[in-house]
């Protein structure tokens, strides 16, 4: 089991390339490569779980994602729709849906013009699901553009970065001009981060 937290990579890599810096964990593989996870910050980690191919304990509580043949979109429209806290919290609560993180929330309320301080039991169900629509199509999106890479520790087990961020509507673009209305993007503190939104697209209501 592994967890990237804020800095992890896990690389496949040619067995006789040197150790990077912050190589935590080496497992061999058939030659000519092994998997290596790297972490400068050290907020993830690789575990060792019991159980084979039952899924661990530890994360037996994680929901789906939206990308999961599996995933019930009926089921999580009703857990969003029962609860008082904003949307765009519950988007990243991984109990309710998985996957979806700050960028991608950001892309996905901007997308489906909705406010992310809007209470789930406040909002329409078709509209909760035009937000996880839109979170669905936006994650197909960045997947196809190797995801969004900020800085050079977001890469792929190639170490290649993705590009996805040149097509972001809202994140990482207060000030400037919303691409559907023109209104300027602001920016609002959310949980020790920062949400990106049109005020004129997602109103808060
Ligand atoms: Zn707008």
């Amino acid at each position: 089991m592994a967890h990237l937290g804020m800095s992890g990579q896990l690389l496949v890599q040619q067995a006789d390339i040197p150790a990077q810096r912050h190589l935590r964990v080496l497992l061999e593989l058939d030659a000519p490569n092994d998997l290596r996870f790297v972490d400068q910050r050290m907020f993830g980690g690789v575990w060792v779980s019991d159980g084979g191919a039952e899924l661990p304990t530890e994360v037996a509580a994680i929901a789906l994602d939206p990308l999961d043949p599996a995933f019930d979109e009926d089921a999580v429209v009703a857990r969003i729709r029962k609860s008082s806290s904003g949307i765009k919290r519950l988007l990243l609560n991984q109990n309710v849906v998985s996957g979806i993180g700050n960028i991608y929330a950001d892309e996905a309320l901007w997308s489906a013009q909705v406010h992310g301080e809007r209470p789930g039991n406040r909002i329409k169900s078709a509209d909760v699901r035009r937000v996880l629509t839109a979170a669905r199509d936006v994650m197909i999106a960045a997947l196809a553009q190797g995801g969004t890479s900020f800085d050079a520790l977001y890469v792929n087990v190639e170490g290649d970065s993705g590009y996805f961020e040149r097509s972001l509507e809202a994140y990482g673009r207060e000030g400037e001009p919303c691409s559907r209305c023109g209104s300027a993007l602001v920016r609002a503190q959310f949980m020790n981060r920062s949400s990106y939104f049109c005020p004129v697209c997602q109103r808060r209501r």
